[in-house]
């Protein structure tokens, strides 16, 4: 079944979810089995309506699609959104009823958790159907927490993208980190021992103090995290934070961070290209996570993930040396990598 689901946006199938006794209410869609299953976390969070859901989905499906492909995996894209019934439910049994949905595709598309699920929900999920990850893993096997390789990857991204652009090693710059939750704080403590000057912002201040103290970074208000006087700021927090005017405000030379869908819409890229700022496209610098994920389903050891992680670095020297090339944006570069890797094309031959 193939669903034109708005003006640009071309899924496989697009699954609506509704058993209303077990409270789940939502939404599958598989953006692209051209490179194997697809692959993409299942989402809990509150929409108000139907349609937002499916909207969220396609767009989050599709992105998972190109992240999966320049990561080298052999899976397409796909995503699960559910809504979050209001009141009081039985998870395990809305877990369990999104495991037999799951478990009906027959293996096109694997689940995982993301925002607003956990391992306990997967592992709910696990009791249906194997086509699931993100549970926990065996010693020296692929599996358990994937933020620690996410700010691995991060990590190397930013490496990548400071020697091009700056010329630099890490531990010479000034970096701003907004958010520093599980991927910002595991980042802040990798970039502290690599020497650099760090400052970090988060809402929860808790969490700013406690990482203040082990990484010696400077506390930062949220609202002025991005507009710093820094070599480098990484967006590890929420979505849609590089808008007109936060781009206007950046000082910083390179943005590379964890944070999905850092755009706030398409042409912020060439907006940032204008201002001489060398954004590492958010899908190629977080990829860890989803290489973890995907190692665990493959039933890969742990090195395997390693290896996959270590090749993010010279992915973004790649994709940052083509666009000062060609004069594009690197996030123009990015998805069209993508969407050869997708349709088959061979760059080496071509
Ligand atoms: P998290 O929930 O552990 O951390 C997010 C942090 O951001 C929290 O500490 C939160 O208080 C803070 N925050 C929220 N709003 C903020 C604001 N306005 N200003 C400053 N801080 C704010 O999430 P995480 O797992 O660390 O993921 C961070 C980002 O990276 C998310 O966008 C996530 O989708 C993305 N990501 C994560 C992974 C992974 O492996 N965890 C993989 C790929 C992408």
């Amino acid at each position: 079944m193939v669903v034109r689901l708005g003006p640009q946006t071309l899924a496989e199938q697009m699954i609506r979810l509704d058993d209303r006794e077990a409270g789940l209410e939502g939404v599958i869609v598989i953006h692209s089995t051209a490179l194997g299953p697809g692959a993409g976390g299942c989402r809990l969070w509150t929409y108000p309506a139907f349609a937002d859901a499916a909207e969220d989905a396609t767009r989050l499906a599709r992105g998972m699609s190109y992240k999966n492909a320049l990561a080298g995996l052999p899976f397409g894209g796909a995503k699960a959104v559910l809504r979050r019934p209001s009141g009081t439910f039985d998870r395990k049994a809305l877990f369990r009823a999104f495991g037999r949905a799951v478990a009906n595709l027959g293996g096109c598309y694997v689940t995982a958790e993301d925002v607003g699920t956990s391992v306990a929900d997967m592992t709910e999920v696990a009791t249906v159907t194997r086509y699931v990850a993100g549970l926990n893993a065996a010693p020296g096997r692929a599996g358990g927490d994937p933020s620690p390789w996410t700010a691995q990857g991060v990590f190397d991204a930013m490496a990548a993208a400071a020697s091009l652009t700056l010329g630099s090693d890490l531990g010479e710059l000034r970096i701003a980190i907004q958010g520093v939750g599980s991927v910002g704080a595991d980042l802040c403590r990798r970039l502290s021992r690599s020497g650099a000057r760090l400052f970090i912002a988060d809402v929860d201040r808790e969490a700013c103090l406690r990482l203040a103290r082990q990484c010696g970074a400077t506390i930062v208000e949220p609202d002025h995290i991005l507009g710093l006087d820094v070599d480098v700021v990484a967006p590890c927090a929420l979505g849609g934070v590089l808008n007109e005017r936060s781009v206007d405000g950046l000082r910083a030379r390179v943005v590379c961070g964890a944070a999905n869908n850092q755009l706030e819409k398409p042409e912020i890229a060439r907006h940032l290209q204008d201002r001489n700022i060398a954004y590492v496209p958010d899908f190629v610098a977080n990829a860890g996570g989803i290489i973890s994920v995907a190692g665990e389903y493959m039933g890969e050891a742990e090195s395997g993930v390693a290896t996959r992680v270590a090749l993010i670095g010279p992915r973004v020297t790649t994709i940052l040396e083509e666009s000062r090339n060609r004069q594009v944006s690197p996030a123009f570069v990015a998805d069209r990598m993508a969407e050869e890797i997708i349709a088959g094309v061979d760059r080496e031959a071509a």
